[in-house]
């Protein structure tokens, strides 16, 4: 950039440069890293207003830190998770127009106002304050408000689900999960997959057909499909915890479980509530699900589990043992 400079008395060119500068913010001294404008030839400085104001915005955010105040992205994300823009965000909270515009722009906000976006910031407090104060919103945003919270509570139990599962299963890849972290997502959309797939479908099949899907598709990729680890138990390898992923997922409606009782067992079939599971998982594992679906179509549970004992992999574990991906090599589907 071109700018006049008086020292050297024409026109020169500018370059930015890295200068520590002393703030004051609310009486204390922050020392910022400042960009400064200065002349090429004789080094003076240049006022530039968005270089001045991105240096403010730095002393504050330093400021806020230190304070542990909520930083402009942070409230903003506040207000964008119950769907407000920044006007309707301070009509609710009775402030000035232009105040939730101006501290998502870097303005300091109050302390006052810090505290009162930290506790709206959680979706409970919301609610309670929408149902005890006069607000300044119109009935049709206050209603979308409340139906954005409803949604929110929503989510809430599923962030718990999504907990619950980082402390049963969360691990680094390795070669017990397939050399991938558990994937909820891919789990449930390979049940799915089965579960839209066979009419009637057992549980103790799925359990086998789950197993099959990750290990043949390892032995092909390198890595598996969902991240499952399978634990050796008397019918066969199952999925770790596969009971709290099979609650988990009757709790979200993803499938319910029907138990019957025939000759004395009972007997859980699979239904999926949706078949909105396509686009979860890639041609090349839809691929793999199918040929396994296509080899054990009429194959009862007690065929399967008979089948799946004669692998390697369940022969050399103990009850109890995770069968290791190393196993997946001799993994075939047509056995000669
Ligand atoms: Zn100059």
């Amino acid at each position: 950039m071109k700018k006049y400079c008086e020292e050297c008395g024409k026109d020169v060119n500018t370059t930015v440069v890295l200068r520590e500068e002393e703030y004051n913010v609310c009486g204390e001294k922050i020392a910022v890293e400042a960009r400064v404008m200065t002349c090429c030839e004789c080094g003076e400085e240049f006022y530039n207003e968005e270089l001045d104001n991105e240096t403010l915005v730095n002393a504050y955010n330093i400021y806020r830190q230190r304070h542990r105040l909520l930083m402009p992205d942070e409230i903003k994300q506040i207000r964008e998770q119950y769907g407000l823009s920044q006007r309707s965000f301070a009509k609710l909270l009775n402030w000035g127009d232009k105040t939730i515009h101006r501290y998502e722009n870097g303005s300091l906000q109050d302390k006052a106002h810090n505290s009162m976006l930290l506790f709206l910031r959680e979706p409970m407090n919301m609610a309670d304050y929408l149902a005890e104060n006069e607000v300044g919103l119109d009935s049709a945003q206050k209603e979308k408000l409340q139906h954005r919270l409803v949604e929110l509570e929503g989510t809430k139990e599923n962030r718990i689900g999504s907990k619950l599962l980082d402390v049963l299963l969360r691990k680094e890849p390795c070669i017990e999960n397939g050399f991938k972290s558990f994937d909820y997502e891919k789990f449930y959309a390979s049940v799915l997959f089965f579960a839209n797939k066979c009419d009637e479908l057992l549980k103790v099949k799925l359990l086998k057909l789950l197993n099959y899907s990750d290990t043949i598709f390892y032995k092909e990729n390198g890595i598996s499909i969902t991240g499952t680890q399978y634990v050796h138990l008397p019918y066969g390898p199952v999925p770790e915890h596969y009971d709290v992923l099979f609650g988990l997922m009757e709790a979200q409606n993803i499938i319910t479980i029907s138990i019957n009782f025939e000759n004395g067992y009972e007997k859980h079939h699979v239904l999926p509530m949706t078949s909105d599971y396509m686009n979860i998982l890639s041609q090349e594992e839809i691929e793999v699900m199918t040929r396994v679906y296509n080899k054990f179509v009429n194959f009862g549970s007690v065929e399967i589990s008979n089948y799946s004992h004669e692998e390697v992999g369940y022969k050399e574990t103990q009850k109890g043992e995770i069968i290791s991906y190393n196993y997946a090599k001799d993994i075939v589907l047509e056995r000669s």
